[in-house]
């Protein structure tokens, strides 16, 4: 019986399948290129990404610098990044017409604001390169046969490639990395990253959507720490620095069942004793002040100050020149050691992730080529790969999608 024939089929229409098909079809012109997408639309994180405007990459050219995002995949990804890093990224989408702004965080976003912007530009690429796009069709089952792959449908239907792009991205039960490990390749088990703390802490109680600039945390007996802002929510923090935080700790939490305690200095990099000098000093530059509403000078939300103030039992009327010894350190251990017990976990909405997958050295990345079965390639979440949020999960996909894509087409 005979199947359609293809050179080269992408398993998953997202990001990474996408750019691996296209970058397949310009090395080799005239190739017969497939994307297999087992739902009725592709691209579908694309579009919801970043708020709805698809952060696509961070402005972050320096190869090695840029790994550093990564708490899994940080030394693979040193090469594949000198490769097609983030400069080829912005390269990529402006040549073909997205033109692209970098916001005050380094995050890159479309001029439009809108992540139809990047679905249009990809799917125009695929129309003019010849690449067929085959929605509902669900991948169950690989195999070798001769020199190629036979790929089995969940519809019963059969297609066949010299060379096949696993990229069905990042959620548990993953179709791709069972297929991987039905291949033989070590799986790493799944756990969330990028997740929001919940705390139920009087402290934070209706402080909901007040943001701290720059604080840092800290999970004590860990080496996990990040900074950065912070964001208190209806139920607990979020923020990028908490979001780093859970990327970096994302099996560590797993296993602690989401019920640590972390240490947070909400004034960021100053320390204990340089806030305490600066405290000292307001008796003389403040004296008639109460201390509830604030510091002069310090930068911190006023309604966090006064409620920390307050747990920290300074009595209302109280002013800087009145404050004793204690009360003042206990202000500055609040301030800049204060400690909060996390009770679990939820989803960040604007970005998630989920590290595991296919384990690195189950894959040469050179070619994204696994080590174990030739012709077979990864790309994307699929892989044991996850960054922390501001464009560098997309940045991943693309790379890794792209060289699979070249080096496929190189036959290597
Ligand atoms: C809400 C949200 C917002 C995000 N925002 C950002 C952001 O702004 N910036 C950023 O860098 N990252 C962001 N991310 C992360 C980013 O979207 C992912 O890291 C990225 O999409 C991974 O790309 P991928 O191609 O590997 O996988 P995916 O985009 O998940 O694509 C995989 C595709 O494979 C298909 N598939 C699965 N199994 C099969 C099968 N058996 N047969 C055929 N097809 C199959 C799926 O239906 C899917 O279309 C966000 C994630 C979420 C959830």
């Amino acid at each position: 019986m005979s199947h359609p024939e293809y050179d080269f089929v992408a398993v998953g229409g997202g990001a990474a399948g996408f750019f691996g098909a296209i970058a397949f079809a310009e090395k080799a012109p005239g190739s017969r290129v497939c994307i297999l997408e087992k739902t009725s639309t592709v691209l579908g994180k694309v579009k919801i990404s970043g708020g709805g405007r698809c952060n696509v990459t961070h402005a972050c050219f320096d190869a090695k610098r840029l790994t550093t995002h990564y708490p899994r995949g940080e030394r693979n990804l040193i090469g594949p990044f000198h490769r097609f890093g983030a400069q080829d990224t912005v390269d990529w989408f402006q040549k073909r017409g997205v033109s692209l702004k970098t916001e005050s965080d380094g995050r890159v976003f479309p001029v439009t604001d809108d992540s139809q912007t990047v679905i249009d530009c990809l799917m125009s690429a695929t129309r003019e390169l010849g690449i067929e796009v085959r929605y509902h069709s669900e991948v169950d089952r690989l195999c070798r046969s001769g020199e190629r792959w036979l790929i089995d449908l969940k519809d019963g239907s059969t297609v066949s490639s010299r060379a096949v792009l696993i990229a069905t991205g990042g959620t548990r039960n993953n179709a791709g990395v069972r297929l991987a490990g039905t291949l033989g390749h070590e799986i790493v088990p799944a756990a969330p990253s990028l997740f929001t703390f919940k705390i139920p802490d009087r402290r934070l109680e209706g402080l909901s959507g007040i943001a701290v600039e720059e604080a840092a945390v800290s999970i004590p007996g860990t080496k996990l720490r990040s900074d950065g802002p912070c964001l208190i929510t209806h139920w607990g923090l979020s923020g990028p620095a908490i979001l780093k935080l859970s990327a970096r700790g994302a099996r560590e939490l797993a296993d602690k069942d989401y019920q640590f305690e972390i240490v947070i200095n909400w004034c960021g990099p100053m320390s204990g004793e340089k806030l305490d000098a600066i405290l000292l000093e307001a008796r003389e530059s403040a004296p008639k002040r109460r201390v509830r509403n604030g510091l002069p000078g310090l930068t911190m939300p006023s309604r966090l100050w006064h409620r920390l103030a307050e747990d920290s039992g300074i009595p209302a009327e109280l002013t800087w020149s009145n404050l004793t010894r204690d009360a003042r350190q206990r202000l500055v251990a609040e301030l800049t050691a204060g400690r909060f017990r996390v009770q679990g976990q939820s989803l960040n909405k604007d970005e998630f992730v989920t590290s595991g997958g296919v384990a690195l050295k189950e894959i040469d990345f050179k070619t994204m080529q696994s080590r174990r079965t030739p012709g077979l390639y990864f790309a994307g979440e699929v892989i044991d790969i996850d960054g922390v949020t501001g464009g560098f999960n997309f940045q991943s996909a693309w790379t890794t999608g792209h060289i699979a894509g070249e080096s496929a087409a190189a036959g290597g």
